[in-house]
């Protein structure tokens, strides 16, 4: 667009994360995501007059793991509220949520970003509550059909400050929270699923300016892509009717990631009036400090400071730091695999390396990785030891292990004829067999090109299938080429 450089991009985000809790947040139902509709359902779910909500003591700790991760304020003394509205998906009639105290205050996503370095999001707050049920429209069915298998799921929402400043920055701050939520076990990150939902305020303002626009609120986008576009598409959309002279309304849009538009719902003078007033049957829960120390106790070592960790202490580059903390399971294999290894690039490498590729062509992830960090660095150490080639390790000897995980890379090797031959008596043979039958490139070795020797290397890796020992390849090629003057 012409003019986008004229105008400052201003964006605040409301990030749902389904919590991976067993049970639901209020009720024993089970939290379980593609089961039969309507088989999760108790008679609270289903909000029977006179039941009750208890309250799910693992989602509090879920809430609060996230806001320790992100630096924020825990709120001691937590008040659960009505937020009243009409939903047919959602039989109370309300949702349980928090008003007042979010059980996180403040805090902040890091992100690296191409423009501005790197910078601290702010949050607002996270708060606890609830999902509501889903309404499903089939074809050819007039009515709508409800599965309240969803109503209950317990819920964290984080809210960013409006700090973010282009569609970009928003992606990296969705693809942070979803590293965060799956390092710390609290959320599947699942977009697709809706386990991981986005909503993107955006506004705004002429470059310069520090009064912001009027937002419009972007709902429910199910995929990181779709947040990027339906945010470049609203701000054209903006850009354009104020360019035409028009203002811009705060309302809720949808965006359709099939068509790349979007359609208003509702302004904000349409805004209920939600009418929040404390839950009459759930006490206020106090977080005391011990709970807090525990938690604190049981948190996993975050992505952000096992980067940090494997540049300054194993002398990583930033590429490899950054895949090697990318998900949990693959730094918890790394660490394991660091404690049987000082070979620290070698242990990266294979995990960079033969070990994606492998899990690529599996459809695989690292979670369920055949070979345990015992046996790699079995491999690893042969290699160091010159035993076998890295080429035969990562094309051969590896595939073979995956195939035998239980026998020890050593053992494996030799069963298979894999190892290196450093017996030179051997080498001796083949040598003689490539230099009698190419003699002109031994005498053009003789007249100065010694760069042959090269040549006469691969030729010796392919007779030997690249299990001869460098360094004593070299040798024994040198030795015959005097021989054969
Ligand atoms: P509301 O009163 O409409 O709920 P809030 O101030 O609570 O608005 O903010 C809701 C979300 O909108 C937050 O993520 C916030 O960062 C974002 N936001 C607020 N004002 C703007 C703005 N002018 N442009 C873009 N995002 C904004
Ligand atoms: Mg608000």
């Amino acid at each position: 667009m012409q003019n986008r450089d004229q105008y400052e991009i201003v964006v605040g985000l409301e990030i749902h994360a389904q919590l991976a809790t067993e049970s639901k947040i209020y009720a024993a139902d089970a939290n379980l995501y593609g089961n039969e509709p309507n088989t999760n359902v108790s008679v609270i779910t289903l909000a029977h007059p006179g039941t009750m909500p208890k309250l799910n003591k693992k989602v509090m700790e879920y809430a609060i793991k996230m806001g320790l991760a992100c630096q924020s304020n825990i709120t001691r003394l937590n008040i659960f509220c009505r937020k009243n509205y009409f939903y047919p998906d959602s039989p109370k009639g309300f949702q349980l949520t928090q008003d007042k105290t979010p059980i996180c205050v403040g805090g902040k996503i890091d992100i690296n970003t191409p423009t501005r370095g790197e910078i601290g999001i702010r949050l607002n707050r996270i708060h606890i509550e609830e999902d509501a049920g889903k309404s499903i429209h089939q074809a050819n069915e007039k009515d709508t059909l409800i599965d309240l298998n969803r109503a209950g799921v317990p819920l964290i929402e984080i809210v960013t400050e409006p700090d973010i400043r282009s569609s970009e920055e928003a992606a990296a701050v969705v693809t942070e929270v979803r590293k965060i939520v799956r390092f710390l076990g609290i959320c599947d990150g699942n977009m697709e699923e809706g386990s991981l939902r986005c909503d993107a305020n955006v506004s705004i303002m002429p470059r310069g300016s520090d009064r912001f626009g009027n937002k419009v609120e972007l709902k429910n986008m199910n995929s990181i892509r779709n947040v990027k576009n339906a945010i470049d598409h609203e701000v054209d959309r903006q850009i354009q009717l104020v360019e035409s002279g028009e203002k811009i309304i705060s309302e809720t849009r949808t965006y359709n990631p099939n068509t790349g538009e979007s359609q208003g719902m509702r302004t904000k003078e349409e805004l209920n009036d939600y009418r929040y007033f404390p839950e009459p049957d759930l006490s206020p829960v106090e977080v005391k400090e011990e709970w807090l120390e525990q938690i604190r106790k049981d948190m996993p070592v975050l992505p952000a400071e096992l980067k940090v960790k494997y540049m300054e202490e194993y002398q990583l580059p930033e590429y490899d730091a950054s895949f090697l903390s990318e998900t949990r399971a693959i730094s918890d294999f790394f660490n394991e695999l660091c404690q049987l290894t000082t070979n620290y690039k070698a242990a990266s490498n294979w995990m960079m390396g033969p070990v994606k590729s492998w899990l690529n062509e599996q459809g695989a992830d690292m979670a369920t990785f055949p070979l345990t960090a015992t046996r790699m660095a079995e491999l690893i150490s042969l290699i160091n030891d010159g035993k076998v080639n890295f080429t035969i390790a990562s094309q051969q000897l590896f595939k073979a292990m995956i195939a035998e995980p239980e026998t020890s890379a050593e053992k494996l090797a030799k069963k298979l004829k894999l190892t290196v031959q450093k017996d030179s008596g051997f080498l001796e043979e083949v040598v003689d067999e490539i230099l009698k039958s190419n003699p002109d490139k031994v005498k053009a070795y003789h007249n100065g090109k010694k760069n042959l020797i090269g040549m006469f290397m691969g030729e010796l890796m392919k007779e030997t299938k690249g299990k001869a020992d460098p360094k004593t390849a070299k040798e024994t090629i040198l030795k015959k080429l005097e021989q054969h003057k």
